[in-house]
């Protein structure tokens, strides 16, 4: 692969959104990384230019089969003025560990993440300031090949594109109300679970919408087999405090491994508060509810950071948690998470990569 990435730079930048207009995912910066794979020669052709539509034939194999794998991460400014990355090695691990399953090749991690660092430096005024706010970042990568034949793509493209975010919680942290889904599934062990695919997130939509109707925020999946070990809240990693102890399902090969799952795990061991990764029934969270000791519950992941839970409901019961306020260990880890990753606190873990 050659490592030099060409760059073209807009002749039209655009306006950038006013803090209170960015929302999530809704605006993007000037510029995007690409680069292209073709059998035989491997990954080719690394370039930034100007953020652009894409041409591809209508055969394409990523609008047929689904062939694609993306990551989401953040860039962060610090009051200092300085733009930094969390844990950004392992988001490019895991894409291709998501590559592996999907059958694409893998890309240079180290690469990748150069490439990501000029394409930051590039747009590195795009990054807002505003407490709360950050850069998204979501490097993504599909089959391109024109062909009607289930098999692995004979090409593809790495893109990376980069969205201004604004605060997550602009009104103070509300803890939501969540289903615990009993008819649809979202992984088995042997699917796609533990890859970050479209697919996963497609197949997930109708449980969703159905949840939304009702009035819930997010879907608390169980697991395919059995339907009754907890596996994932919406899209993040979930977390019970039941009777002092923090407990997360042990990653079992439907899980995604968050990286914000992870760090979580580091936090609540540095703070000596006891954590258990284990297998964990809705049984168990409705007896530990029964009982009076399920304290606290929250999802993670990077969109959010964190974010509490304040009811469950499942079958005909309403399981409300720590009545409806967050809970002191939630708030204690989103407070020390996002003052790392936003430079207010000291990371004594190495997470933080500066550009
Ligand atoms: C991305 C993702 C997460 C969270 O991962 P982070 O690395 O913490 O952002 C959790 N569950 C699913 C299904 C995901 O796609």
């Amino acid at each position: 692969m050659s490592s030099i990435i060409t760059t073209q730079l807009t002749t039209t930048p655009k306006q950038k959104p006013a803090t209170e207009q960015l929302g999530f995912g809704k605006h993007f910066t000037d510029h995007m990384f690409i680069m292209d794979y073709t059998e035989g020669q491997g990954w080719h052709d690394a370039r930034i230019i100007p953020y652009q539509p894409l041409a591809l034939d209508p055969s394409a194999m990523i609008f047929h089969y689904g062939q694609s794998v993306f990551e989401g991460m953040k860039a962060y400014k610090t009051a200092a003025g300085d733009v930094q990355l969390f844990r950004p090695e392992r988001n490019f691990k895991r894409l291709n560990a998501s590559n592996e399953r999907l059958c694409i090749p893998a890309v240079d991690e180290q690469f990748a993440l150069d490439a990501l660092k000029q394409l930051l430096a590039i747009d590195r005024e795009w990054v807002p300031s505003e407490p709360g706010t950050s850069l998204y970042i979501r490097p993504f990568i599909f089959a391109t090949e024109p062909f009607l034949g289930v098999a692995p793509s004979k090409n593809y493209h790495f893109i990376i594109i980069m969205s201004p975010v604004g605060a997550y919680y602009s009104e103070g942290i509300n803890p939501v109300k969540i289903l615990v889904e009993k008819q649809y599934v979202r992984a088995v062990i042997g699917g796609t679970g533990e890859a970050k695919t479209g697919g996963n997130y497609a197949n997930g939509l109708k449980a969703q919408e159905i949840a939304s109707k009702e009035g819930y925020s997010q879907i608390l999946w169980l697991d395919g087999k059995e339907n009754r070990y907890i596996e994932e809240v919406g899209s993040m990693n979930i977390f019970f405090k039941i009777n002092g102890k923090v407990i997360t399902p042990a990653l079992n090969g439907s899980i995604l491994p968050g990286i914000t799952r992870d760090s979580m795990l580091h936090l609540l061991k540095a703070k000596n508060i006891d954590v258990e990764e284990r297998r964990i029934t809705i049984d168990e969270v409705v007896q530990a509810f029964e009982e009076g000791t399920l304290e606290e519950a929250f999802g993670a992941g990077t969109a959010a950071v964190i974010s509490p839970i304040g009811e469950l409901k499942w079958q005909n019961r309403k399981l409300t948690v720590n009545d409806g306020q967050i809970g002191a260990v939630t708030q204690m880890l989103y407070d020390t998470l996002t003052g790392i990753q936003n430079g207010t606190m000291e990371d004594p873990f190495g997470w933080i990569v500066k550009l």
